[in-house]
Order: structure tokens, then sequence, then C-alpha cells
């Protein structure tokens, strides 16, 4: 059984449903939910207003912990590809694959592979090969 782990929503106990009532009826409270498994926040909010809730407490914290951007980040011929799949449809050619820059429109071929993988980019995309 996988470990149960709570909203990290700061007012997901406030939020008045019967799943995070708890207690006896003379004590009844309100309690953060409880899961093993999330959807919102990479999985540590257990609804969209949790994660906005978390977002307005921590986001600008969180800005000023990994740093803001003091400059603009920039897409140049040298980091505008990504990998590409040319979808045929004549059943006697080969699908192609192919890496494609957004700012020349340059094409070069690459393996299914390759495309699978993306192991032909490095996450930034800039070509590897
Ligand atoms: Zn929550």
């Amino acid at each position: 059984m996988s470990q149960l782990k709570y909203c990290q929503g700061p007012k997901c106990h406030t939020y008045d449903t019967k799943d995070r009532k708890r207690g006896p009826k003379d004590n009844k409270r309100n309690e953060t939910r409880r899961r093993s498994n999330f959807s919102y926040l990479n999985g540590n909010a257990c609804s969209m207003t949790c994660q906005a809730d978390w977002f307005d407490v921590y986001g600008s914290r969180a800005l000023q912990h990994f740093g803001y951007l003091t400059q603009p980040r920039v897409l140049t011929k040298d980091n505008a590809w990504v990998n590409r799949r040319n979808w045929s449809h004549n059943t006697n050619t080969s699908d192609t694959f192919y890496a494609y820059n957004y700012l020349t429109e340059e094409r070069r071929p690459i393996t299914e592979q390759q495309y699978n993988d993306d192991t032909n980019l490095d996450g930034q995309g800039q070509l590897t090969i």
C-alpha cells in the first residue's frame, strides 16, 4: 500500500466537505485531505482551488528562492529545434522523422528512435548531433 500524504493547500481544511469531516459528534472538525495521490501541484494538492491557494501563499517565495528572470530568455536558430513526424497517408511510403527549426524552417532527417527518445536534442532546443 502506498504512503498517504496530505494535501499541501494551506486552506484545504477550511473547505467544508463530507470527506474532510473527522471526530465524534460532540467534537467535529474538518481536516486537510489525505490521499495516496493527488492530481494537482505535481501530485501535492487535492484540487485546483488548493493548488491556487498554495500559489497565493508560496508562489512569490518560490520565485525569490529559485530566482527571478532578470533578462529575457531568447530563442535563436541555435535552440529552436523540435522533433517532428511527417504522417504519411500513403501506405507505400514510410513515415519520415525530422528535426525542425522554428526560425530557419530547416529540416534534418532523424531516426524513428531519435524521434521517440529525443536523444538528438538537449532538452533546451539545441541539437546534439
Ligand atoms: Zn486540498
